[in-house]
């Protein structure tokens, strides 16, 4: 486990999968059922060797809806 947390917001996310194409190892666009996808974060404390993937998701996410969280 690495020493961060990934966290999305969800009402910001609109599911353009960029995330999923940067990290498929951690995002995931899922069909929430009301007709618009939405990301779904695999795993919440990625390992470190997937920092710079998932550094790549929050720098490319047309919103801006994704965080990485240093964690002690
Ligand atoms: S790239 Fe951003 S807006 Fe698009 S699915 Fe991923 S988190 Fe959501």
């Amino acid at each position: 486990m690495g020493k961060y947390q990934v966290k999305v917001d969800m009402l910001l996310c609109q599911g353009h999968g960029v995330c999923a194409d940067e990290c498929p190892e951690v995002f995931e666009v899922v069909d929430t059922g009301t007709g618009y996808p939405k990301v779904k974060v695999k795993q919440a404390r990625p390992s470190e060797s997937l920092r710079s993937k998932v550094q790549d998701a929050v720098n490319f996410c047309p919103n801006q809806t994704i965080r990485i969280i240093e964690l002690d």
